[in-house]
């Protein structure tokens, strides 16, 4: 065919990006690596293949790291902290020549990618590399505005980071600028199947100027990645992949004391209502599910579509599909790529095939040879069926009608899931309407994966927790400058020899549902004065009462949907009644623990109300000053129904320090009180009776809490757990939150100093951001 003949078939020709300097760079490292430890190579060990999808053919040898290797690569990054930690604008400077390298070699990075991925060229030269370049420069001023606007907060340490393949680098960007930019050093893993661009950003950054010891890369499979989050002197963990690895990792760092962020699967829904502008619907829902062959976790994989224009919209849509053109990755006309395996590619075929309902192919030709597999949706399935649920993690989307917005949002939320939403209508009203119901953590108002390092990113439910990019990023990669106190263990008093029977009769039930409940097993605890009175009796809850407040906290959902100034107005009523009732408070906790601080208690108590009622309405969300013609909007959404367990040390300050940001941010919670001096907590019932408190908002129960700590972590319909209790609760409470995937922030056997209100740690752990994208003009 020559150009006139194309010229008037208006055919594509091949245009396929030159791989020879990609090719030469694999030639000058003889196409195998060593390990990238302490700013060297080490010699290469224990080699795996690593292949070009689209060919079958070898790429190059990678080698697999070992415990030896993890050690390493820990030991450099301690010690080169220590240096790297200290000067924020040397850092910047860094990260600056990083941003710079990438812009420099973006087509060389480019083209790696796609070699070894398989995903098109022009993914990886528009999007990929961009993005990572992007992530670069903002984390460079990131870290030149740390110490000015971050005077609280400092690094963590050595960071281990696991990443995904599908997008290595720009996963890898994620992970290592945030945490680079806040002073820490990094060991990082790049997936198996995607090692080479890891492994030349590495190669190049020496060049940039990152000293040794601050970049590690390891190479190898999941023990490697297994080897590095079980590795001691770790101080944080990042993972991003799939639910099932982070919900083992989450138990295996249990008690440990590793930070720990996960970014997990998704079964995102795409909804389209019937005034979308329906071929720009179409046109994002190929960038939803078609992008990178559908292996994105935040892919729109669940089309709902509205059933006055289903039909219309299927025919459209299938339409599209047969024009989009498949083939080799490298060719810049090609949509969509190779599936980034054959094992991948199995898996997906196995799903598809095991699937009902109607399935169809893109009838466009596959190439011959190769990972590749044609776009395909399937209608009629119910939304019971595996496919509307589970992750394909490939080309495959689902479809399904809904009648009504509310309907949209049900079936919307029918997952476990939480990563990200699409919606398509030109209605404005009913666009903020839905995106805040969205059960997820990044939400698209007519377009679709969008992505940038000012936006925050991440998932709820067991699509994980924590967010990458953004200010509300950086809290993953520091931690608070002030140091803990020890941890107190206070022991309730025991029995003495005889006892004061004067006023054995007051006995304290649960507070549930904003009544007083019997405690289900029957069982109390006789509360002793350090002076031999029996002061009075505390219920003992077990796992039926944890059901029940859940359910008290189910039934006052409306909670999070109240303003900031209702909720302003419902703490500062707490903190009058509780003043009124200061005497009576500031002598129960002189009388349980036998001091005379109880007056101060109060006082600091009624204040912290009112701190957290000025709160209320003022945790501003944000603008992010994103590049594109529009707006991504931070929201900052309650966290849900958190459970949390009081301190020992200070039985009202401690409970209200708890209760009060968790109401204030829209939240519902579920104490267990004090446990040696749990009285101040059930006195308090009646404080929260007479403050328009409604009823299931803030559950009190009382009881042991190393027995009720299983159930509560546990607990599949609880979003949080706080533990500030004077037993270490930490390793079980994280090691059952991998349940559901819970968020947990334990104290690791550190005590707390409850004479600060500490607002940024707790406006953070009682909030989710949802980044909600809002592109706008013609
Ligand atoms: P994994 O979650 O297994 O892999 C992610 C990363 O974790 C890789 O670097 C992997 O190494 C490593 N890893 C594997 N096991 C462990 C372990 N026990 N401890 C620590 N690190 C470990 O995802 P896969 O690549 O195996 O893909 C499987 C499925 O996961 C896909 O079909 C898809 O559904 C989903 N997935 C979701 C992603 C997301 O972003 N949400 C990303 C990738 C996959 P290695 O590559 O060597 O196995």
């Amino acid at each position: 065919m020559n150009v006139r003949d194309k010229f008037n078939s208006m055919e594509y020709g091949p245009a396929p990006e030159d791989a020879s300097e990609a090719m030469a760079w694999l030639e000058r490292h003889k196409h195998t690596f060593g390990q990238f430890i302490n700013g060297q190579w080490t010699k290469p060990a224990r080699s795996f293949e690593t292949k070009n999808p689209a060919t079958g053919k070898v790429l190059a040898k990678v080698s697999q790291a070992n415990a030896k290797d993890i050690d390493k690569a820990v030991a450099a990054a301690r010690k080169a902290q220590k240096s790297w930690g200290k000067d924020a604008k040397a850092r910047a400077r860094v990260l600056y020549a990083l941003a710079r390298m990438v812009q420099k070699q973006s087509r060389l990075f480019a083209t790696l990618e796609t070699l070894d991925n398989g995903k098109p060229i022009r993914e990886s030269r528009d999007i990929d590399i961009p993005l990572v370049a992007r992530h670069f420069y903002y984390h460079a001023g990131m870290a030149q505005l740390m110490d000015d606007e971050l005077p609280d907060r400092e690094s963590l340490g050595v960071c281990g980071q696991i990443i995904p393949w599908n997008f290595p680098l720009l996963m890898l960007a994620w992970k290592i600028a945030p945490a680079l930019a806040m002073g820490n050093t990094v060991v990082l893993k790049p997936a198996e199947y995607t090692s080479l661009t890891a492994l030349l950003f590495a190669d190049l950054a020496r060049e940039a100027g990152v000293p040794p010891g601050v970049l590690n890369i390891v190479t190898g499979d999941g023990a490697s990645g297994a080897a590095i989050v079980a590795h001691p002197g770790i101080d944080k963990i990042a993972f991003t992949g799939s639910t099932s690895v982070g919900r083992k990792i989450r138990a295996e760092t249990a008690g440990s004391g590793k930070k720990l962020t996960l970014e997990l699967g998704g079964k995102s829904p795409y909804i389209v209502f019937e005034d979308a502008d329906i071929d720009s619907a179409i046109e994002g829902l190929v960038d939803a599910i078609w992008f990178n062959q559908g292996q994105v976790c935040c892919a729109g994989s669940r089309l709902l579509v509205q059933e006055g224009i289903a039909d219309a919209f299927y025919t459209t849509l299938k339409a599209r599909m047969d024009k989009l053109r498949i083939g080799d990755p490298l060719d810049k006309c090609i949509d969509v790529g190779a599936i980034v395996d054959p094992v991948q590619l199995e898996t997906i075929k196995t799903l598809v095939a095991a699937s009902g309902g109607d399935i169809y192919h893109a009838s466009t030709p596959l190439p011959d040879t190769g990972c590749f597999y044609p776009p395909t949706l399937i209608t009629g399935l119910s939304t019971a069926d595996r496919l509307m649920q589970e992750e394909v993690f490939g080309p495959v989307l689902v479809g399904t009608t809904f009648r009504t917005p509310d309907e949209a949002v049900e079936l919307a939320n029918n997952t476990r899931y939480g990563l990200a939403a699409t919606l398509w209508t030109e209605n404005v009203n009913l666009a903020l309407d839905i995106a805040p119901k969205l059960v997820a953590g990044v939400v698209w108002v007519n377009a679709t994966n969008l992505f940038d390092a000012a936006a925050g990113f991440g998932g709820v439910r067991e699509s994980g927790f924590g967010r990458e990019g953004g200010w509300e990023g950086l809290d993953a990669y520091t931690k608070d400058r002030v140091k803990a106190p020890k941890i107190t263990k206070i022991a309730a008093v025991t029995a003495p020899g005889s006892a004061d029977a004067a006023s054995m009769d007051r006995t304290a039930k649960l507070y549930i549902g904003g009544k007083q409940a019997r405690p289900d097993g029957g069982y109390s605890a006789t509360v002793w004065s350090p002076r031999g009175k029996v002061l009075g009796h505390a219920a003992l809850a077990n796992r039926k009462d944890v059901r029940n407040a859940v359910e008290a906290m189910n039934a006052a959902n409306g909670w999070g949907r109240t303003t900031g100034h209702l909720r302003a107005q419902i703490l500062y009523y707490l903190g009058e009644n509780l003043s009124a009732r200061e005497d009576e408070f500031a002598s129960r906790i002189n009388d349980m623990t036998g001091k005379r601080g109880g007056a101060d208690e109060v006082a600091a108590s009624i204040d912290r109300l009112f701190t957290w009622a000025a709160w209320a309405d003022k945790y501003d969300g944000a603008a992010k000053g994103v590049p594109l013609r529009g707006v991504a909007l931070a929201m900052n959404e309650p966290v849900g129904k958190i459970a949390a367990f009081a301190s020992d040390d200070a039985p009202l300050l401690g409970l209200i320090s708890l209760v009060a940001p968790a109401m204030a941010m829209g939240n519902r919670i579920t104490v267990v009180a004090c446990e040696a001096y749990p009285l101040a907590a059930t006195d308090f019932y009646q404080v929260l009776d007479t403050s328009d408190v409604p009823g299931g908002v803030v559950n009190i129960l009382t009881g042991r809490h190393d027995e009720l700590a299983p159930q509560v972590g546990g607990h599949m319909d609880i979003d949080a757990v706080w533990s500030f209790s004077g037993s270490d609760l930490s390793a079980v409470i994280e090691r059952e939150a991998a349940t559901n995937l819970k968020r947990t922030w334990v104290n690791h056997g550190k005590g707390h100093d409850w004479s600060r209100a500490d607002a940024k740690t707790f406006l953070s752990a009682a909030t989710e951001v949802k980044t909600i994208w809002i592109p706008y003009g013609e």
